[in-house]
């Protein structure tokens, strides 16, 4: 039985257009996702392997393939949740009342979050997360799927940043992509997530 396995969505890959369409959503999950989905249960069999056999030669890049692929599973895992056809438009309680606080108000937060994921270098995700030892949100730039964040936070909001999640509809035009994916934000998602990572995060890291 493998350990990991492709998500379901709870919309049709049709449902966010015109802001993604229903063929790169179809790619994206169908192709993109499961391959992630795949490539972590090989990375998982190939350890198992490893040490069945007490052979450690290649253990760096199992590691690795284990680093990346369980990232993309998660990525779009949590990105999945975080999208809707039928967006909120903007945060409301808790959670538009901490962004106000941490990055001054909601536009300010995002042009910043914009502003962030649209200076990757290469593939990777721009997130909005909570920081339990700071006890705040703070915004990330994720490369790839694994690098350039910080060990424990908690990511509530996340957009696919790699060509492969925009550039059938936008070609080179990123901020274009970025524009759109404010008009389909789950922010009940978002919330949820925030309420969950302030509550179940404080102390993980027992940092004193
Ligand atoms: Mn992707």
């Amino acid at each position: 039985m493998p350990v990991y396995t492709l998500p379901e969505l709870t919309y049709d890959y049709a449902a966010l257009e015109p802001h993604i369409s229903a063929r790169i959503m179809e790619l994206h999950h169908s192709k993109h996702h499961a391959a992630y989905v795949a490539g972590a249960n090989t990375a998982l069999e190939q350890m198992e392997e490893a040490r069945t056999n007490n052979s450690f030669g290649a253990i760096n890049k199992f590691e690795k393939d284990l680093a990346f692929h369980l990232g993309g599973h998660i990525n779009h895992s949590i990105f999945w949740t975080n999208l809707s056809p039928d967006s909120e438009g903007r945060p409301s309680g808790e959670l538009a009342a901490a962004i106000d606080e941490f990055f001054g108000s909601f536009d300010a937060f995002k042009a910043h979050f914009s502003a962030a994921s649209l200076g990757i270098q290469g593939s990777g995700w721009g997130i909005l997360s909570w920081d339990p030892v700071g006890s705040r949100l703070i915004i990330q730039q994720l490369f790839d799927q694994q690098a350039n964040t910080a060990q424990g936070t908690v990511p509530l909001l996340q957009l696919d940043m790699w060509e492969h999640a925009f550039y059938l509809d936008y070609q080179n035009v990123k901020a274009d992509y970025v524009a759109a994916f404010w008009n389909i934000v789950n922010w009940g998602n978002v919330e949820q997530r925030f309420a969950a990572a302030r509550t179940h995060s404080a102390g993980v890291l027992l940092l004193s």
